[in-house]
């Protein structure tokens, strides 16, 4: 019950944003969040927006849900907090069943962490260690690891080591760890300079060319399968994920399946890996794991890497990471009560009509003379807009033509981020027709109101 303007002053006096120019930000009015109902957000002045990107990716079954506050709620009346050092909890057994239940077959142990970042740091340690084997006497070791061109993973210094947005990871370079980048399917500005339908995935012959030479060396292929999601939503061909796993098999190179954006039904499926038939050696997951509710994250791994940490007693291994908060039970009993009411509710097979709704709402979209690009999959879209259609050329970062844009969809109710240039859809996956429409309509109308008809 905190006066606006007070608040306001406030948040403008003591908070930093993360990834928000804060100069910037001081000159603007800031949206204050205060409740959540469904697809909406409503701010302390009382207005309603659509949220149009799940509050960061992660709203699954809408926000205040009341089964999802209730096993909240119930779980609190136990108990909030125990940590899983050397002793266990019940939630968190529970949901590690279930994730191995869920999860691509073969992936049968689920380590805990409390966000994505921490999910892939951790399958890149464990990758590391898993390599670290005693070969007559002495340690063989594999140090480097394999990511794609644009690739995002996190902000922490391991995370960031594999980031390959030249954006936000090249100023951390001097504190980073050895990374090998492949050239991303980035189909519409293809690194090659090939045609989408004639070019074979050639991309692919790089990156075999770079595992052939330093399969030695390589502990493991981080990936984001289908989508680059930081990047602008940058999809893959079909059939790319599994010559990815194809390739990581033949040359001896661990799969790291990065499904933090793209877990939990984004793609139409719960897990990306699942078009393609792929079962990684590693998989992180974290944002709609709790549908939203609070923060968890897991790195999933098969028997194989597991094993390896058991060994004969002088070889056994102690995989020395962990966080306080890890397996917490609040956050574990939500992400149990949000797959029960996935199944409860069939919410994957109502999807896939709105996943096709969106298809179609978006056809309408290359109409508009600066709309360069649309790239969809399942409820994950990025509208990149460019300057002029024939040539591609992009706005310059200096016009903030991504932000003038969200500017304009907030003041028609709803609330959308820019990736610089691109436009991001991440409709709540619980939305209505009716709303994803209203989401459609605004967006359309907002990147007329900037760029012209
Ligand atoms: N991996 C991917 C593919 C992501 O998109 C993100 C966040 O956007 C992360 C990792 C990092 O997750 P977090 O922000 O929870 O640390």
């Amino acid at each position: 019950n905190y006066d606006p303007s007070l608040l306001e002053q406030w948040d403008k006096q003591y908070v930093w944003h993360p990834f928000t120019q804060m100069q910037q930000y001081l000159r603007e009015k800031p949206l204050i969040i205060e409740r959540g109902e469904g697809s909406y957000l409503i701010d302390v002045e009382g207005n309603r927006y659509l949220d149009g990107v799940s509050s960061l990716w992660v709203t699954v079954h809408g926000h205040c849900h009341p089964e999802l506050n209730r096993a909240i709620k119930e779980q609190l009346d136990s108990i909030a907090h125990s940590t899983l050092l050397g002793i266990a909890n019940v939630p968190s057994i529970l949901l590690a069943k279930k994730l191995v239940e869920i999860t691509p077959p073969g992936l049968n142990k689920v380590f805990y962490s409390d966000n994505g970042a921490t999910a892939v740091e951790i399958a890149l340690k464990m990758a590391f260690q898993y390599w670290q084997q005693k070969d007559g006497g002495r340690y063989r070791r594999k140090t480097k690891f394999i990511s794609l061109v644009n690739a995002y993973h996190g902000d922490t210094i391991g995370s960031v080591s594999v980031g390959g947005i030249p954006l936000f990871h090249n100023i951390f370079k001097p504190l980073l760890f050895e990374c090998l980048h492949a050239p991303a399917p980035y189909c519409y500005r293809c690194p090659l300079s090939l045609e989408r339908e004639s070019c074979k995935m050639a991309c692919l012959n790089q990156l075999e060319r770079l595992m052939e030479e330093h399969c030695e060396e390589v502990a493991a292929l981080i990936i984001e399968p289908l989508v680059q999601g930081a990047a602008g939503m940058i999809t893959a061909p079909d059939g790319f994920l599994r010559r990815v796993r194809e390739l990581c098999s033949k040359y001896n190179i661990l799969l790291i399946a990065d499904e933090v954006a793209v877990g939990f039904g984004r793609t139409g499926r719960l897990f990306a890996c699942e078009h393609e038939d792929v079962t990684p050696d590693l998989m992180c997951l974290a944002k709609g794991i709790t549908g939203g509710y609070l923060p968890l994250a897991a790195t999933l791994v098969t028997d194989e890497i597991y094993r390896t940490f058991l060994g004969e007693p002088e070889e056994c291994k102690t995989f020395y990471h962990g966080h306080t908060y890890t397996g917490n039970p609040l956050a574990c009993a939500a992400a149990l009560a949000n797959i029960e009411l996935f199944e409860k509710t069939d919410l994957l097979a109502s999807l896939q009509s709105k996943i096709e709704l969106l298809r179609r709402g978006l056809n309408k979209f290359w109409d508009l003379p600066h709309v360069g690009d649309i790239r969809q999959r399942g409820m994950m879209v990025g509208i990149e807009l460019v300057v002029d259609k024939e040539t591609k050329e992009p706005y310059d970062i200096k016009e903030q033509i991504g932000h003038r844009v969200i500017l304009e969809a907030r003041k028609r109710g709803l609330i959308i981020r820019p990736l610089d240039n691109i436009i991001v859809l991440m409709p709540v996956l619980s939305i209505s027709k009716e709303e994803l429409n209203r989401v459609l309509e605004i967006v359309y109308e907002s990147i007329e109101a900037v760029t012209g008809k």
